[in-house]
């Protein structure tokens, strides 16, 4: 038994029409993955093959979560992981994934969508991710800020750093909440 056996998908004794396999992507699979950029997590992954002919229309739903390394502090963060991929896969002679239709060889007729799915889960994080505000290892992004901040006032990069993150206007610096503590101490 290899260690992806249960994701593979014996699509050529299908039967024409629908056929929904369900995954749960844990801490094992991602082990078994090895690769960087997703460690931990737990993902649930449906995936439905539309049988029609020799053509395989795949469709995966993935929803969960996934534990990466923070970009500002480097602690583990959860990112939720919710996405819709599609696959077309056909019949044919020798394996290819290059073009948008995968070609899987007839004389095996199956596929295994262990890569599939962890490229998809890789496809959806944002490229910048990072823990909600207030969220980090203060100690770990002081001393992150500090060493990139090296040329730059530091003050200024703290600001820029909060504010290219972050659509909310709570956080830009401009924080209403410091403005009234600012008002509290003035009035003393
Ligand atoms: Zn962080």
């Amino acid at each position: 038994m290899g260690k992806f056996d249960a994701y593979i998908i014996p699509l050529k004794s299908l039967s024409a029409g629908n056929h929904t396999f369900e995954y749960q992507l844990n801490n094992d699979y991602f082990t078994k993955i090895d690769s960087p950029e997703v460690r931990k997590g737990n993902i649930k992954a449906q995936v439905i093959v539309k049988k029609t002919g020799s053509v395989f229309e795949i469709t995966f739903n993935l929803e969960g979560n996934a534990i990466l390394s923070c970009d500002r502090c480097l602690d583990d963060m959860e990112q939720p992981i919710s996405c819709k991929e599609n696959l077309c896969v056909k019949l044919g002679k020798d394996f290819s994934d290059e073009d948008e239709v995968v070609i899987v060889p007839e004389e095996e007729g199956e596929i295994n969508i262990a890569w599939f799915l962890y490229e998809f889960i890789v496809l959806s994080i944002p490229i910048k991710h990072v823990h909600a505000p207030g969220k980090c290892n203060k100690a770990m992004s002081m001393t992150l800020r500090k060493h990139k901040a090296r040329n730059i006032n530091e003050e200024e990069d703290e600001s820029l750093d909060e504010s290219e993150n972050l659509t909310d206007n709570e956080e830009s610096g401009n924080d209403p909440r410091w403005d009234k503590l600012k008002d509290i101490f003035d009035n003393d």
